[in-house]
């Protein structure tokens, strides 16, 4: 089974710190784009069968107008079995186990192969069949429902939008709010107010059992008290996933120049720590999981979908500079929404590089991976911890004792032969995960 990433290339502006691929909308290249989605949707037919979660990123997919947004749902709908994604429950009883890091069965060399005519098991022009029910958003999704996420941004979400998202099956929002001062707002280049943040919060609760609020810390004069304010705020909602990532203001962004020419500073990082170990205490003592550095989550709500990347699972991206993982192989689509949609009029493959990790590849990626989550990895299998005159067995104590300074000192735990990190260790995540691939002799 695999994930399903959809990116829509499009924002309203472009925020300060960003350096995912965008570009600002614009009715004629959003037809061209949805055109070429399609497209490209038809050359994966193939590999569209066993899907687990549909996750609808970007960029800004609300940025989209009604009908635009639409056409890209029927899009999604006329390629993909919605109605028979798993349910979020049976992904949990499962144990939600990812595919073989090689893959089975493996595609062919090229994901997109040609002349692959589209499957559209559920026609096109009618809404899914969805488990939810019609107009079913809320209920549902907490034991009954498949995820099917989309991401919003306050300034371009309607009631409209919104009607839309639950008529064709969707039952995830994840609503980038990144702070709730509007002064960091501004200074982050975000288009949208604390107010508008807000009342879009209210209004997708009262639609949607399922969704995620999206929240930045570490901004430049951010303090421990203007964090805290913004999570109390968030918390006065009660949602159950939020997402809280310490920025990274990314080289050649505007942001970035004004940090680098010395216009503006970073918080120091013991104002960072403290953020961080604030949020982890505040949010695990309202009942909140922190089940991976920067996500917490009210049973039930992780995130399947990005889950999903962590366990190193299979995943196809569509859009451009989507990344797919398939058969062991790793590829990029173009990061040029014109060439893109020329690719694909073409009947070309956007695919700009495809990379074949190593079996040391793969392992380093499990680790980098893996111990970002609280469940950790698996040491059946790691080298340096496996002794091989003993049949494969797990040679636990000569890494306990590789490790031991971080055992002791509480920032890693070992337990049913698995290695994770604890609260303190994420903390450190960074300098422990290198400490770890060390003593793994990686
Ligand atoms: S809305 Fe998201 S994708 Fe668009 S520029 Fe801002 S951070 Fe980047």
């Amino acid at each position: 089974m695999k994930s399903l990433y959809i990116h829509v290339p499009f924002c309203l502006r472009k925020c300060r710190y960003c350096d995912f691929y965008s570009v600002e909308s614009n009715s004629v290249l959003v037809d061209m784009y949805l055109n070429a989605l399609e497209k490209e949707f038809s050359l994966y037919s193939e590999h569209l069968r066993d899907l687990r979660t549909v996750y609808i990123g970007g960029g800004t997919p609300s940025v989209l107008s009604g009908d635009k947004l639409e056409k890209l749902l029927k899009i999604i709908a006329g390629n993909i079995q919605l109605a028979q994604l798993p349910p979020v429950s049976v992904l949990h009883e499962k144990g939600y186990l990812p595919a073989s890091p090689l893959g089975k069965g493996h595609p062919p060399v090229s994901p997109l192969g040609k002349g692959h005519p589209p499957v559209s098991p559920l026609g096109k022009g009618h809404p899914p069949v969805s488990p939810l029910g019609k107009g079913g958003i809320k209920g549902g999704y907490n034991g009954n429902g498949y995820e099917y996420t989309i991401e919003i941004n306050p300034a371009t979400i309607t009631p409209e939008k919104i009607e839309i998202l639950g008529k064709w099956g969707v039952n995830r929002i994840s609503i980038g709010i990144q702070s709730l001062n509007d002064s960091f707002l501004s200074l982050l280049g975000r288009a949208h107010t604390a107010g508008q943040a807000e009342k879009t919060i209210d209004i997708i609760r009262e639609n949607f059992n399922s969704f995620s609020v999206d929240l930045i810390c570490a901004i430049p004069g951010q303090n421990r008290n203007d964090w805290e304010k913004t999570l109390n705020r968030v918390l006065s909602f009660s949602p159950p996933h939020i997402s809280a990532y310490e920025l990274t203001p990314e080289r050649g962004t505007p942001l970035w120049y004004e940090l680098e020419s010395g216009g503006l500073r970073m918080p120091d990082e013991e104002s960072i720590l403290e953020m961080y170990e604030i949020t982890s205490r505040k949010l695990t003592g309202e009942g909140y999981r922190h089940y991976e550095i920067s996500n917490y989550s009210m049973p039930g709500y992780e995130s399947l979908h990005n889950i999903n990347y962590w366990r190193r699972g299979e995943y196809i991206g569509l859009g451009p500079s989507a990344h797919s993982l398939i058969g062991g192989k790793r590829f990029g689509n173009v990061s040029d929404i014109l060439k893109y949609c020329e690719m694909l009029q073409d009947n070309e493959t956007p695919v700009e590089s495809v990379f074949s990790p190593s079996p040391e590849d793969v392992i380093r990626e499990t680790i980098l991976l893996g111990l970002r989550t609280a469940e950790g990895i698996g040491l059946a299998g790691m080298p340096g911890i496996v002794r091989e005159n003993t049949g494969g067995r797990i040679d636990e104590d000569a890494f306990i004792v590789k490790l031991d300074k971080h055992l002791q000192g509480g920032l890693v735990k070992i337990d049913n032969k698995r290695l994770h990190l604890t609260e303190k260790g994420f903390l450190l995540s960074n300098s422990v995960i290198v400490e770890v691939m060390r003593a793994m002799r990686l």
